[in-house]
C-alpha cells in the first residue's frame, strides 16, 4: 500500500518533470510522516524512501531515536518541517539533519550554538510567508536578504535554500503565481549564496510546484494516507 503510493508519487514526479524538461532525479521527495507510526515509516524505508519530514519535536525525536537504535544500514535523513519554538530548538539541533522552517535570527542563532560539534552543520531552509497570511509562519519576502546574510555567517548551519507553504487556491493559475514568486526569490538568493534547495509542493499541489521549479516536495497523505 505505502509502496504503491510511493511508486505513484514517483511516477507523477517523472511525468511532471518530463512536461517541463527537467531531470526527475533533481526533484527530491520528502515523505511527511507526522502522526504516522514507525512501522509506516519502515514500510516506506523498505520501498527505498530515506528522507522523512516531521512537524512535532517530541514525536519526531522518538522516531529518530527508534531508527537510530535499530542501526540500519541505510542512512535516514530527518527534516524538521513544523513551527519551531526556541525552547525546543536544542532537541532539534541535536537530532535532525535539516530544519525547513527557520524564520527568525534568534532561532538560527540558537540552532547554531546548540548543534553538536560531532555532527555535520545543520541544513537550513528559510521559510517564506509567500501568500502573506497573518496566521502563517515565515518571513516576508523583503526580509529575506538580511536574514540570509546573517544565517550564512553561522558556522554550524548550512544555508541550503527556501521553503514555503502557499495558501491553497482553487484556481490553479493563482496557485502557480505563488510558486513562481518563490522561484524568483530563490533565483535571486542563489546569485548571492551557494544554495540548491527550493522546498515547495505537497500532496495536492505537487504538480504545480514542480512546474514552477520546486526541487524538493514534501508529501504526506499521498504516501501514508489521510491523517
Ligand atoms: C503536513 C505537511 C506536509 C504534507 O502535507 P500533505 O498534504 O499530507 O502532503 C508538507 N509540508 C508541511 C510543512 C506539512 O506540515
Amino acid at each position: 500500500m505505502i509502496k504503491d503510493n510511493l511508486q505513484h508519487v514517483h511516477d507523477k514526479i517523472t511525468q511532471t518533470a518530463k512536461e517541463c524538461d527537467r531531470d526527475p532525479n533533481q526533484i527530491k521527495l520528502i515523505a511527511v510522516s507526522k502522526t504516522k507510526t514507525c512501522s509506516a515509516i519502515e514500510s516506506a524505508l523498505n520501498a527505498g524512501q530515506c528522507a522523512f519530514g516531521e512537524n512535532y519535536v517530541q514525536e519526531g525525536i522518538e522516531k529518530v531515536q527508534y531508527f537510530r537504535q535499530l542501526s540500519l544500514n541505510i542512512p535516514i535523513e530527518w527534516h524538521f518541517i513544523g513551527p519551531l519554538q526556541s525552547n525546543k530548538s536544542k532537541l532539534v539541533a541535536e537530532h535532525f539533519d535539516w530544519v525547513q522552517t527557520v524564520d527568525r535570527l534568534k532561532i538560527a542563532k540558537r540552532l547554531n550554538e546548540q548543534r553538536p560539534d560531532s555532527l555535520l552543520p545543520l541544513n537550513i531552509l528559510i521559510q517564506v510567508n509567500i501568500s502573506n497570511e497573518q496566521t502563517k509562519s515565515g518571513i516576508m519576502p523583503d526580509e529575506l536578504l538580511p536574514l540570509a546574510h546573517e544565517i550564512a555567517r553561522l558556522p554550524n548551519l548550512k544555508l541550503r535554500g527556501l521553503m514555503a507553504i502557499p495558501k491553497a487556491e482553487t484556481d490553479p493559475n493563482q496557485q502557480r503565481i505563488a510558486f513562481e514568486q518563490m522561484f524568483n526569490l530563490y533565483s535571486t538568493l542563489k546569485q548571492h549564496y551557494p544554495i540548491d534547495t527550493l522546498s515547495m509542493g505537497m500532496s495536492d499541489d505537487m504538480t504545480t510546484a514542480i512546474l514552477a521549479g520546486s526541487n524538493m516536495i514534501r508529501i504526506g497523505s499521498a504516501i501514508f494516507g489521510m491523517r
